[in-house]
């Protein structure tokens, strides 16, 4: 294992921290009402990474399924802090904000932009879309 590879990040206080076998196979921001209600943020940067890539290092997030999809929480501070779709077992999703190197995950594009804010953010410059992304080639 190439430990360049290995990414850490964690939560807010402390209590959870995680490591992540790279490279991130996607990046995107994501405009989802979902997403907007699980974080209380208008926008959410997510890094996507191959199912099975991620480990707790300290403590271990709070699971929580909701609509079939499973969301990991710090269960003391509240950072969100993962998304998996059971529906798309191949890969799971980061918070690119709890990465302990968020800057070099700079999103690739922005997805679910239906649901947008009138107010929006944007990073613009990037591929935008509707509802999902693409799913990336290396899957
Ligand atoms: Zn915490
Ligand atoms: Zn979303």
């Amino acid at each position: 294992m190439n430990p360049e590879s290995i990414l850490s990040g964690g939560c807010l206080c402390g209590a959870v921290r995680y490591k992540v076998q790279g490279p991130a196979v996607q990046t995107t921001l994501c405009h989802c009402e979902d997403c907007r209600r699980a974080s209380g943020a208008p926008v959410v940067a997510w890094t996507f990474f191959r199912s099975g890539a991620l480990s707790w290092e300290k403590g271990s997030a709070k699971l929580v399924v909701f609509a079939e999809r499973e969301r990991s929480f710090c269960g003391d501070c509240g950072t969100p802090l993962m998304f998996y779709d059971p529906g798309i077992p191949e890969w799971f999703e980061i918070n690119t904000n709890t990465l302990d190197d968020p800057e070099v995950h700079a999103p690739s594009d922005e997805c679910w932009t239906e649901d947008r804010l009138p107010w929006g953010l944007s990073a613009g410059g990037i591929p935008s879309f509707h509802r999902e992304a693409p799913l990336p080639d290396v899957l």
